[in-house]
């Protein structure tokens, strides 16, 4: 059965853009109630941690510059189906190919800045909510 949280961020372009509200308001409109919420910044070792599964990638390095590049929001958020019908709601991750409504369509910049993460499993989401935060912040 598929898992009810997935775990997301609001990615620096966005956050520097001051779209967080407006992409905030449309997960909360699609259904996504939030767990856990806090402005932050990564450094380049920890968007390097983050992004490890990429590391053989050739665009690793440039990843974790731009992750780190500025302040991010990171949320855990819950709804029945979480992690699918999130990765729905924000689009493919070139937003050339982001379908029309999605908040990659609306606010990515390019296939690298591109406005939000969304976990690609429910395995991956408690990994990456078990990054950003503790016991204490994980209640809701
Ligand atoms: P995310 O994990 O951030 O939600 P995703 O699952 O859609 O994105 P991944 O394949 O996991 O895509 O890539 C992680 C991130 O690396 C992308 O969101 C993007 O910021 C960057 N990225 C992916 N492919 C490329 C590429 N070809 N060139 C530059 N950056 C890329
Ligand atoms: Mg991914």
């Amino acid at each position: 059965m598929a898992g009810n949280r997935t775990f997301t961020m609001i990615k620096p372009d966005a956050f520097e853009a001051g779209n967080s509200g407006a992409i905030l308001k449309m997960i909360e409109e699609a259904g996504f109630k939030i767990v856990a919420m806090k402005a932050t910044r990564l450094t380049p070792e920890l968007a390097g941690k983050f992004y490890e599964v990429h590391k053989e990638r050739p665009f690793y390095a440039d990843l974790c510059k731009y992750m780190s590049s500025g302040p991010i929001i990171a949320a855990i958020l819950e709804k029945d189906n979480a992690v699918e019908d999130f990765r729905t709601l924000i689009g493919a991750t070139n937003p050339a190919n982001a379908a029309e409504g999605t908040i990659r369509k609306i606010f990515a910049k390019s296939i690298e800045a591109n406005a939000v993460h969304g976990s690609d499993s429910d395995e991956n989401a408690a990994i990456e909510g078990n990054f950003y935060f503790s016991q204490l912040e994980r209640v809701l």
